[in-house]
């Protein structure tokens, strides 16, 4: 067994909006889990010395769109992955395989569909890009599905599903709840692309009166990718579906994420609220997109920082069903080290959030493996720093090999 301390924590944020924050502690790791929370470890292996600095859960991205690995046709990028995990995030969902060059929105079959999600969770979504955690796979929903078609995706251990190319004409036939219905049996998720048009130009739009009636489990962007659903709109889901978790996206129109903000407090629902950037895409490729969503809800929208960071963590990851996204005994250690950045006058990470200033950040680990160890490569580093002890801690992702390097066997 190998065991990682991780001591003098400045300010321990558990992914979770319930669990007060806890100053100057440690933490035990063996074999990648958390072990528990404000003990030592007898003789560890590894010690991580956190400088006084802050230590929350690891970003998990609840909207991304990957292609292949860390290819992205979209912004014509290779390693975004990497960037993203230099800027905190720790696990990712994709939104849809949509971006595949060639793909005809306007043409998608149960087949293609399925034959799409099929392949990426069997490629990306098994290869750990960078050493994230890549949930890939996600079933673009088309007319004409049958169970079986959702007997196959549960055999092959896909559990995303997505609204977004869906002809609402057809909403009073009843086959869009169905599909939700039979999503539910087989312990899937649904997504639904809220609001207008998207980069695509093929998807649909959907208002209230769509989203009310399909119930999603998650109301994709509601706040705009890139465009929202009116405000009223906005309100009426959010008080129509009080089961229902609502997204925001780096793809937002910030006014209607404000209104998001807003509606979701006065009802004290702040914990329906998960977060994602929906990138590469239009948007861009935004390694900070995470961070910087934390830093516009707790600066800009009044909403409480422990809830900001609950929101981009632990709450993303429970609406996807991903085991991961708190620190908490029995979890994966996949936790981020950071603070204020030199120059900001944040005492700490918190702080940093509230006043929307972007934090520095040190470590990343993903299952107690340090894929950044002391430096991100995509944030300015906080104003102090960490130190390792212990053998064996230089193990930080390399950057991925250009395509076609490294293959072996033809060409
Ligand atoms: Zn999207």
């Amino acid at each position: 067994m190998t065991t990682l301390l991780v001591e003098d924590i400045g300010l321990l944020v558990h992914g979770d909006r319930a669990i007060a924050p806890v100053r100057d502690t440690t933490l035990v790791i063996e074999d990648g889990v958390i072990a528990e929370i404000g003990a030592s470890a007898v003789a560890p292996d590894q010690v991580l010395s956190a400088g006084g600095l802050t230590v929350m859960p690891g970003l998990i991205d609840g909207h991304v769109h990957p292609t292949f690995g860390e290819w992205t046709p979209a912004q014509d990028a290779i390693g975004w992955i990497h960037n993203y995990l230099h800027g905190g995030t720790t696990s990712m969902v994709s939104a849809g395989e949509l971006h595949i060059p060639g793909l005809a929105f306007d043409a998608l079959t149960p087949e293609l569909v399925l034959s799409i999600a099929i392949t990426s969770k069997h490629t990306t979504g098994r290869m750990r890009p960078s050493g994230v955690k890549v949930n890939a796979g996600t079933v673009l929903l088309v007319p004409g599905m049958t169970e079986e078609h959702f007997d196959r995706a549960q055999r092959e251990e896909i559990d995303q599903l997505k609204f977004i190319f869906y002809d609402w004409n057809r909403l009073g036939d009843g086959e869009a709840q169905r599909y939700v219905q039979w999503a539910h049996d087989r312990g899937m998720m649904v997504k639904m692309h809220s609001g207008g048009v998207s980069r695509s130009g093929s998807s649909r739009v959907a208002g209230a009166d769509v989203v009310l009636a399909v119930q999603p489990d998650i109301v994709g962007h509601i706040s705009g990718g890139p465009i929202p659903a009116p405000d009223a709109d906005i309100a009426a889901i959010i008080a129509g579906l009080p089961d229902t978790n609502v997204e925001v996206c780096s793809s937002n129109n910030y006014r209607a994420t404000k209104v998001v903000a807003d509606e979701l407090m006065l009802r004290g629902m702040l914990d329906r609220l998960t977060l994602g950037t929906d990138t590469p895409g239009g948007t861009g490729v935004i390694p900070r997109g995470m961070l910087r969503n934390i830093c516009y809800l707790a600066s800009v929208c009044g909403v409480d920082p422990v809830s900001a960071v609950a929101a981009a963590t632990g709450q993303t990851a429970r609406a996807h069903g991903l085991p991961t996204g708190v620190i908490a005994e029995g979890m994966p250690a996949d936790l981020l080290v950071l603070g204020p950045i030199s120059g900001s006058t944040a005492r700490d990470g918190l702080e940093s959030f509230a006043l929307g200033d972007l934090p520095g950040i040190a470590t990343v680990l993903v299952d107690g493996v340090p894929l950044v160890a002391s430096r991100s490569e995509q944030t300015p580093p906080p104003s102090r720093s960490v130190t390792w002890r212990g053998a064996d801690v230089r193990r930080e992702a390399p950057r991925p090999a250009p395509v076609g390097a490294g293959a072996t066997g033809c060409c």
